[in-house]
């Protein structure tokens, strides 16, 4: 039953079975997968609310980690260490100093612990400690097994510690002495072997806890007799004897180790015993010493931590459970948080119908009771009494039994341990006080009269009282336990590896108490606040990094309003200001600082957001609520903020919204000239828009002259050529409702360029010169739906060619094609005159891509004119009529025709042709000349005039009767008379048809005297006769008058 012989075997068997199984590492805390976003930048996390600090996971350092939280928190070991100083230690700056006597191990776990005590972080490291170990690989720290890593801990503590005031450092708190005797039975001779130990290794195979397991090594005895005895000494001689073995000395704290790990001998494997082995907060020693006389004080002792191992033989992590002995955690914050949790909830249902809350009424009667407990039964009394009505009429049905009740809500009830009495829990009524709290920690142990049952229940309450706070330390991870969670480390592939107890009579000074800085020496509370200040200027510098936003402020002066949008007067950079703020200021704070940096601000200060759009900058929202933060109105990292009047900038009234976004829009136009054929055929040009401008006016300012636009319906990609007319009542609709973005294209066609333009379907078919078609539309059955076709055409096309695909593709009775014929149709979409049949498009002069009209009636044939006429030259009053004549036709026989088709009858009609101003102009006075030599062209107009032409070869000459009174008078100014009345004469209109000029009346006095019809050959002489002739009618007829 030696010790060392079992420590051996352990030490041996188990030499390198704990290496840290890593897939159950990698997804669990001592993972390594935190580091895969390393921020070097980032300062470490501070401690959470339990205000202890983890330590990190090197690598397999768990166990190592846990048996250092164990030490830290063995108040009589930090604070042996932290007696220490340097000019017994030396100091860590020295260690390079060849002459420097430095003892690196003391010093380095000074420096950790006053870290886990006082740095305000999540996560202490150890890297500086296993380096002082000569730890240099992770192999080397997982080839330790935490019993055998406590020994090596305190191995090379003490071996560090020689020489100085701390060489007896562990033996003061953990040496305790085991004592074996063999007693003779003949001569009583007790033969007797002390051993030394650090901790003592107990059995779990076959045992049901450490009570048994400590009976069975130190109460029981072990008897030789019969053919295995023992040689005696003193006897010299083979005897019967027994043997035992005791506790001879008690440390301080007592470590024990559980020999969890096994070998199966039969199976050669190693094994884990999951089996339950309990082990009391409390044990009284008394029973193993071999001094039993002394006080019950000296035996008594209690745990303050368990290292457990989970998992199986071959690997697993280790974490561990503390008593904070000292308070430095806050480990009511968890149940405070429930607590708050279930407040809340409450306070909402209060606030509804507190009457009615059974949590609110219960804990109402149970704040009044005097005594702080009292019998469930009494409280359903008290119930009844205060309410008139009992708890199973009112809640039963709702809420179940009372007690049970009582039982559901632990944060807020607190039940006398036989549960037959029950009280407001401490943060309920702060004047209640537990009894429970007495009988604590302190209280006296129980008599042990070895009666060790597995089952037994501590005498103490469990989790009940102050100075009990536990918590599970999984390297960074802290978090506080109830006590009871203990009982969870019994058995299971999770269980208890080590325990750790510690002398009951160990009392704490009260300075110690929730005092993290209790002994630590002045040197390294200086380091640890300067690392502190550190630590939280670095969080300071990273918290505004994380919650700055940079903000660009765009000062009204150094902009102008123009073309729909704002635009910096100078270059883009001048006119704005960056400003880094936290988001969690309010807009009161950016306004403050907007208006320091900009000191010679006067009047009124608007903060709107604003956005670069494409045409210039656009202003939104007015910033409003100075008490809002940046973070509640919305404003992002990078947002534009215009700063100005809220109402110009530059004196230009400046509306701001979406509504009046402004919209860059491409204007497109056919370009007039399109020089090598290819390419583009338009012109573009961007122009700006509010999106709320009406289309109409769009229309108006980028086609004053009534042409039409067109926008490209598959948005601003120019190539797709699916243009759109925009309808007539769209023009009302806004640039925005109609769909006009940035960058949408829209095309503006002159009404010249319409016949590129199949107006009712609103399609542009093409909009470049190079097309290869004609449109034709019909114009036979005006009731038809106009339609239109486009047929392909070369200028080598016949146009006869053109008329027949036409009616084949409007799907136009075939009959159609003996008395049809193609007209193109003007700009302004009047029929012009029918191509003849056998011209091409070139001979006709057809534009490519123009519009013809499918018309009744045969075209002309190349040797007919296709000739348009009136009657009159008003050409208001007569509608003009069109007609087909050969050009061979006389005029007589065109001006016949044309009288028959507009109903006239009589010969007093002459034809003349319309002159460039519509109105008619020469006569055709030869009746007999074919249209053809007077050269009349296809599409002519002709003009149908009253009157008749003077017979062939005759001229109508009017004669003025030039009468002077003066004339015998002045008979020598003969010469100058005539002379000027030749020209007179010159002025007068003489045209070939002789129509009776007007009188006119001048200072000579001329009369009108008639026309004389007189042959073209006639002779001079002929024409004086006429004259003479006409001369003596008159004279006579005035003599007579
Ligand atoms: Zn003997």
């Amino acid at each position: 039953m030696g010790l060392s012989v079992k420590d051996c075997f352990a030490f041996t068997m188990f030499g390198d079975l704990f290496e840290e199984d890593f897939s159950f590492i990698s997804n669990n805390h001592c993972g390594k997968g935190k580091k895969l976003k390393p921020r070097d930048s980032e300062p470490p996390a501070p401690r959470d609310f339990t205000n202890l600090s983890g330590i990190k996971n090197q690598g397999g350092t768990c166990y190592l980690n846990s048996l250092l939280q164990t030490l830290l928190f063995t108040p009589e070991f930090r604070e042996a260490l932290f007696s220490l100083g340097p000019e017994e230690l030396g100091i860590l700056d020295d260690s390079s100093k060849p002459d420097a006597k430095v003892r690196i191990i003391p010093l380095q776990l000074q420096r950790l612990f006053a870290q886990l005590l006082l740095l305000d972080q999540q996560a202490a490291s150890t890297t500086d400690l296993t380096d002082s170990f000569g730890w240099n690989s992770n192999e080397e720290m997982r080839q330790h097994d935490v019993q055998e890593l406590n020994r090596i801990l305190f191995s090379a503590l003490e071996t560090s510690l020689v020489g100085t005031s701390g060489h007896d450092l562990i033996n003061r708190l953990y040496h305790g002495i085991v004592v074996n005797q063999i007693v003779c039975k003949e001569c009583k001779n007790i033969s007797e072997r002390q051993e030394d130990f650090l901790d003592l290794t107990v059995a779990v195979k076959g045992v049901a806890g450490l009570e048994e397991a400590m009976w069975n090594m130190y109460v029981e005895e072990e008897y030789f007799e019969n053919d295995n005895l023992y040689r005696c000494g003193a006897c010299d001689k083979l005897v019967e004897a027994s043997k035992s073995a005791k506790l001879r000395k008690l440390p301080p704290f007592l470590t024990i180790s559980l020999l969890r790990f096994n070998f199966d001998f039969e199976k050669c494997e190693r094994y884990k015993e999951t089996s339950c082995y309990t082990f009391p907060i409390q044990i009284n020693l008394r029973p193993f010493c071999e001094q039993t006389e002394m006080d019950d004080s000296e035996y008594m002792y209690e745990l303050f931590s368990v290292i457990i191992h989970k998992g199986g033989c071959y690997g697993g992590h280790y974490h561990v459970y503390i008593r904070d002995v000292d308070e430095l955690g806050n480990w009511q914050l968890q149940e405070e948080e429930d607590r708050l949790i279930e407040d809340k909830a409450l306070r909402d249902t209060e606030n509804a119908k507190e009457e009615e809350n059974p949590l609110a009424v219960l804990k109402g009667i149970l704040s009044e009771e005097e005594s702080k407990q009292i019998p469930v039964d009494q409280l359903g009394q008290k119930l009844l009494e205060k309410k008139g009505v009992s708890w199973n009429k009112k809640y039963r049905k709702e809420y179940g039994a009372l007690r049970k009740y009582l039982q559901n809500h632990p944060q807020i009830f607190q039940f006398s341990p036989d549960e037959n009495k029950v009280g407001l829990k401490e943060k309920h009524k702060l004047l209640f006080q537990s009894d429970s709290q007495g009988q604590g920690c302190q209280s006296p142990p129980q008599k042990n009269d070895v009666q060790w049952n597995s089952e037994k229940k501590p005498t103490r309450l469990w989790d009940s009282s102050a100075g009990c706070h536990w918590f599970d330390l999984n390297d960074s991870k802290v978090q506080p336990i109830k006590e009871k969670d203990i009982e969870k480390q019994f058995q299971g592939k999770e269980s208890a590896y080590m325990l750790f107890y510690r002398k009951s009579q160990l009392k704490r000074p009260p300075e110690a108490r929730g005092n993290p800085r209790y002994q630590i020496p002045e040197r390294l509370l200086n380091e640890m606040n300067a690392a502190n200040t550190e630590l939280q200027k670095k969080r300071a510098e990273c918290d505004s990094a994380n919650h700055g936003i940079d903000l660009h402020l765009h000062l009204s002066s150094c902009y102008e309003f123009n073309n729909g949008a704002l635009h910096p007067s100078l270059t883009w950079k001048e006119g704005v200001v960056d400003l880094t703020i936290d988001r969690r200021k309010t807009l009161g704070d950016l306004r403050q600082s907007v208006f320091q940096m900009l000191e010679s601000w006067e009047g009124d200060m608007i903060l709107s957001i604003a956005k670069p759009l494409p045409a210039g900058l656009h202003l939104y929202e007015i910033l409003d609520g100075d008490e809002l933060t940046l973070d509640g109105i919305g404003l992002a990292d990078g947002a534009d903020i215009f700063v100005w009047n809220g109402k110009e900038v530059g004196g230009t009234k400046v509306m701001a919204g979406p509504d009046h976004e402004p919209v860059v829009i491409n204007v497109l136009r056919l370009a007039e000239y399109n020089e090598g054929g290819k390419g583009q055929h338009f012109t573009e040009s961007q122009h700006v828009f509010s999106c709320s401008t009406k289309l109409g006016d769009l229309c108006r300012a980028l086609a004053p002259s009534g042409g039409i636009i067109l926008k490209n319906v598959s948005g601003p990609d120019k190539e797709a050529k699916n243009w759109e007319v925009f309808l007539e009542e769209d023009m009302k609709e806004t640039v925005k409702n109609v769909g006009l973005m940035d960058r949408c294209s829209v095309l503006i066609l002159d009404s010249h360029d319409q016949s590129f333009v199949d107006v009712s379907s609103g399609n542009l078919t093409a909009f470049t010169y190079d097309i290869s078609w004609l449109q034709v539309k019909n114009f036979c059955r005006t009731e038809d739906e106009e339609k239109y076709v486009k047929i392909t055409a070369t200028v080598e096309t016949v146009m006869s060619d053109i008329r027949m695909k036409a009616i084949q593709e409007l799907q136009l009775d075939k009959e159609l094609a003996n008395d049809t014929c193609l007209r193109p149709v003007s700009g302004n979409g009047k029929l012009l005159s029918p191509v003849p049949e056998d011209y091409t498009v070139k001979e006709a002069e057809l534009k490519m891509g123009s519009l013809l009209g499918l018309c009744r009636g045969k075209a002309p044939a190349s040797t007919q004119l296709f000739l348009y006429f009136i009657v009159g030259s008003d050409q208001n009053a007569s509608p003009e009529m069109e007609i087909v004549v050969e050009e061979t036709a006389s005029v007589k026989e065109c001006l016949n025709l044309m009288l028959e088709k507009s109903g006239l009858s009589g010969d007093n009609w002459h034809l003349r042709r319309m002159d460039w101003c519509y109105e008619a102009g020469e006569a055709l006075s030869q009746e007999n000349a074919t249209l053809k030599e007077l050269n009349v062209c296809r599409g002519d107009t002709l003009v149908i005039t009253e009157g008749k032409l003077p017979p062939k070869g005759f001229l109508k000459i009017p004669i003025w009767w030039f009468k002077s009174s003066n004339l015998m008078k002045h008979g020598g100014n003969a010469r100058d008379l005539v002379n000027g009345m030749t020209c007179k004469m010159d002025a007068l209109q003489v045209s070939p048809g002789g129509d009776s000029p007007e009188y006119f009346h001048t200072d000579m006095d001329l009369c009108y005297a008639g026309s004389i019809e007189i042959a073209g050959e006639a002779s001079l002489e002929d024409l004086k006769m006429q004259y003479v002739l006409i001369w003596h009618l008159l004279i006579c007829h005035v003599q007579w008058l």
